[in-house]
């Protein structure tokens, strides 16, 4: 699933494309894209805007329409954008099309069919927004003290917390498994056992390896592209996801490969203590 990075790289890819664009042609082919809106009615109501930017939200991003709407989309598993001008080659698994005024189309693929598109009414955003996704973590109302506060007297594994979008939001399994092997915190640590210092480091982990995912335009796995079709470089440079098997950069000992909340947790068992 992408995460915060490869959001805010498909963002910063969208956003001087679609500014001032209107929207000419709108089809949506697949209704589970915005059930429980019927996909027509959602395609009739966009024909017509004019983005004024794209915008981002943890893993949501925040397409600003001039009526003072806004299109909120969830990539989810393997949704993704295509921006294009003239003939290209044949994509699969279109589920959305829209033609702007420049000649340009925006076309949005998904083969499972799991993200999602909402056309929130001005003034909806942050009621839309506040259940879905918590403190943004590259911005300064997420804090070491508010990261302290919501894990106080949490008995959760301290990686199930970091994937939970109500305590930070835009975090997934790599960027999780990539800041707790930063931060040298073991993942099934419960997280208000954490002491302040560990608090403050996992924190700086977070945004650090958020930072980084960002800079190398996020991580190409499964079939994540930005909006041009070119691959994330993030792939190349994890020190703990996916590298079961391989030594950890910091100590050479195997990186293990454990399930925590779910999902499959990559840690180093000699730089992370066991709770
Ligand atoms: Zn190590």
């Amino acid at each position: 699933m992408p995460e915060l990075p490869e959001v805010e790289t498909v963002r910063r890819g969208l956003d001087p494309l679609l500014r001032g664009r209107t929207v000419e042609e709108a089809d949506i082919m697949d209704g589970r894209l915005t059930a429980p809106e019927d996909p027509a009615a959602v395609a009739a109501e966009l024909l017509g805007e004019r983005f004024t930017a794209v915008g981002r939200r943890g893993k949501y991003l925040l397409f600003g329409l001039d009526t003072g709407r806004t299109l909120v989309v969830h990539l989810r598993m393997t949704g993704w954008f295509h921006h294009r001008r003239g003939d290209g080659e044949e994509l699969t698994h279109v589920r959305a099309v829209l033609g702007l005024d420049d000649g340009s189309t925006l076309v949005y693929a998904d083969q499972r069919r799991f993200g999602t598109w909402r056309l929130i009414e001005p003034g909806g955003l942050e009621e839309y927004l506040r259940p879905r996704a918590g403190p943004e973590p590259l911005s300064d109302e997420w804090t070491p003290r508010r990261f302290r506060h919501d894990l106080a007297g949490r008995r959760a594994s301290v990686k199930a917390l970091l994937l939970h979008q109500g305590v930070v939001a835009g975090v997934g399994n790599i960027y999780a498994d990539e800041a707790l092997w930063q931060a040298r915190i073991h993942p099934l640590r419960p997280g208000g056992g954490l002491t302040a210092a560990e608090v403050r480091r996992l924190h700086a982990a977070v945004v650090e390896t958020l930072r980084r995912g960002i800079a190398y335009q996020g991580a190409s796995i499964r079939n994540y592209r930005g909006p041009d079709g070119a691959p994330g470089g993030m792939q190349e440079r994890f020190n703990a996801y996916d590298r079961d098997g391989e030594p950890c950069p910091r100590c050479g000992t195997p990186i293990e490969k454990i399930r925590v909340a779910q999902r499959g947790t990559h840690l180093c068992p000699r730089c992370t203590r066991q709770p």
